[in-house]
């Protein structure tokens, strides 16, 4: 895969994808990342990449053509079949918000360009003629796409296979699975006057199995009631939540 962002502020991104999973899996291939500066796509002495709006209102909003350009110029090199596997993504408080199954579906992608918006946002036209997709990371306003475009990029590159150590982990983790994820614990068993619960110490694997649903089914119910109403729950799992109160899918959506 390759992900390209398109951004004022290329120099944001050199902690973020130079530790850990991310600069893994650029080291070992499984992942290009290409930062662009949009000013190198303005023509003029100042390399000028926003400018007053029109109708008169507070703010700066980044221009068409730099945009336009250095997206263009990277579409060029693709071929039919790749363009197919692309898409061109705006980070904006306004998109559709980026949740899991988002994640999955750019993540079968063969190519990803991110536009980094800034100031009052990206011109219109931006949004009427260039993009896939607008995406947005939360109900707040960040001061610049570059922070979304780190944590889409580092939610997709983890799905990539090989990426993460195991993907019995990946698939296994909160959201993924339908439900959050039951608590973990580490040595030591005692930590303080707070020990691990029994059953993880007792080599039990069908206990163990059962505790882990249960406490995952517990906080979802506790935490996120509202992911309930889309999980996949056997009759058992029904049964266990309707001790804690649950009155069925119907009425889970919180
Ligand atoms: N005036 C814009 C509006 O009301 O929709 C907000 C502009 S914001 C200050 C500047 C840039 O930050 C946006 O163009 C976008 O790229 C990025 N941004 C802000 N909040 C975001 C969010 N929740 N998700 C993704 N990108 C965001």
């Amino acid at each position: 895969m390759r992900i390209h962002i398109l951004t004022l502020f290329p120099d944001m991104f050199q902690g973020p994808f130079h530790n850990s999973i991310v600069k893994r899996a650029v080291d070992s291939a499984l992942v290009e990342i290409h930062l662009h500066d949009i000013r190198q796509y303005t023509h003029d002495r100042h390399h000028t990449a926003d400018d007053y709006q029109f109708g008169g209102d507070s703010g700066m909003v980044m221009k068409p053509e730099p945009i336009f350009e250095g997206v263009e110029s990277i579409l060029s090199d693709l071929t039919q079949l790749e363009m197919a596997r692309t898409r061109v993504i705006l980070t904006s408080p306004q998109g559709r918000l980026l949740d899991q199954s988002t994640v999955e579906e750019l993540a079968r992608q063969l190519h990803l360009i991110v536009i980094c918006g800034h100031y009052e946002g990206v011109d219109e036209r931006v949004l009427e003629h260039l993009i896939t997709d607008e995406v947005s990371i939360g109900d707040y306003v960040l001061t610049g796409g570059e922070l979304a475009a780190m944590v889409l990029t580092d939610a997709v590159v983890r799905l990539l296979p090989g990426a993460v150590g195991s993907e019995a982990s990946v698939r296994g983790d909160s959201i993924t699975t339908g439900l959050l994820q039951h608590p973990i614990y580490t040595r030591p068993a005692q930590f303080q006057e707070w020990g691990v619960p029994e059953v993880l110490l007792s080599g039990n694997h069908q206990e163990i199995k059962r505790w882990r649903r249960e406490r995952s089914l517990e906080r979802t119910f506790h935490q996120r009631p509202d992911l309930l109403a889309r999980a996949k729950l056997t009759s058992q799992d029904i049964e266990f939540l309707g001790k804690l109160g649950f009155k069925g899918k119907e009425n889970s959506r919180g």
